[in-house]
């Protein structure tokens, strides 16, 4: 009897334990909540390489913004793929064939994690099971230092490359893995990351300094989705976004009159689009706010979660940053010199 009973047992475990692979393959588990403690360095479980003594390194990134990381600190040793393009919104990416052949072929594969990428999680794991390493460039980044908001599922918020300062650990990140999988060539990645951050911090500089130009009462920005906390956290603005921490909800309408409501009550002149997401939420709220007797203008195109097109300033990870704080700069002051 017991041992039938055990019998039983073992097979309800085996079936239980078989179904969560099948929901980890189907990509429905969350990456990272927030009561884990800080993640590993994402350099430490990398070994070398041997297959890269004759050939270059091949690398796979998911946001354009890791993919310029790669491009900096990898210089001509590296040979960069990013999936998502120029207006991609990585919250709803999902993998196509090419890009699952492309993961398979990286030497290493870079992500931001945080379930950014929520769509990819499930490939990315399997990913990691087939030996193709697959590294969140938030990993080993102290926990204590990341937004987790109550209403993101436990989860922190993934947008930190809009803190420059955080950015700079995901290129060390980036710079330490990359020395580790390919040693032979760790003074060029040295050398690299260490210009590149130099240019960070002044543009972490630049930054500070324009948003001091705002008078603080005139510091609310207002977006499409919630991905401007580290900025507003960083360089000292209220922030608030239609839709939250990811957009895989929807915003309702409920969503858009609390909004409308708030920007009337605060007499907030601007109001900015995102690359990366239908302009006709924002559009709504400006019409629900006009309802109620304020004008409320668009304060112009920001980059939030996708880079602009190669080639531009915008498609660079500096330019988008810079653009994105002129853009803001310049709709709250001119709202403010209307004012006065
Ligand atoms: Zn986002």
């Amino acid at each position: 009897m017991i041992k039938q009973s055990g019998a039983r047992l073992w097979n309800i475990a085996f079936i239980a334990s078989l179904l969560l692979v099948i929901l980890a393959a189907c990509g429905t588990t969350t990456d990272t909540p927030a009561a884990e403690p800080n993640a590993q360095p994402a350099a430490a479980a990398i070994q070398p390489s041997p297959d890269l003594a004759n050939r270059n390194i091949r690398v796979v990134a998911t946001v354009g913004m890791i993919t310029d990381i790669v491009q900096q600190v990898g210089g001509d040793r590296a040979e960069v793929e990013g999936l998502m393009g120029p207006g991609v919104d990585p919250h709803l990416y999902k993998a196509s064939e090419s890009d699952v052949s492309k993961l398979q072929q990286a030497d290493i594969i870079f992500y931001n994690g945080l379930h950014l990428e929520a769509g990819l999680s499930g490939v990315l794991e399997r990913m990691n099971d087939l030996g193709n390493t697959a590294v969140a460039v938030t990993d080993g980044i102290d926990r204590s230092v990341l937004l987790a908001p109550p209403d993101f599922e436990g989860a922190y918020d993934p947008h930190i490359w809009f803190d420059v300062t955080l950015w700079m650990q995901a290129v060390e990140n980036v710079r330490d893995t990359l020395s580790a999988l390919d040693p032979g060539s760790a003074d060029l990645y040295q050398a690299n990351a260490a210009a590149y951050l130099q240019e960070l911090e002044a543009l972490h500089t630049y930054v500070q300094e324009q948003a001091a130009t705002v008078p603080e009462e005139q510091r609310v920005l207002i977006t499409a989705h919630d991905a401007f906390n580290y900025f507003g956290r960083a360089y000292g603005f209220e922030v608030r976004g239609l839709q939250g921490i990811s957009t895989e909800t929807e915003a309702s309408t409920a969503d858009v009159q609390d909004l409308a409501d708030f920007i009337a009550e605060r007499q907030i002149q601007a109001i900015f689009i995102e690359s990366s997401i239908p302009v006709r939420n924002v559009e709504a709220v400006q019409s629900a706010v006009q309802a109620q007797g304020h004008n409320v203008q668009i304060g112009g195109e920001l980059f939030s979660d996708a880079m602009g097109e190669p080639g531009t300033i915008e498609g660079t990870y500096i330019g988008m940053v810079r653009h994105n704080i002129d853009t803001i700069v310049g709709a709250m002051t001119s709202t403010t010199a209307q004012q006065r």
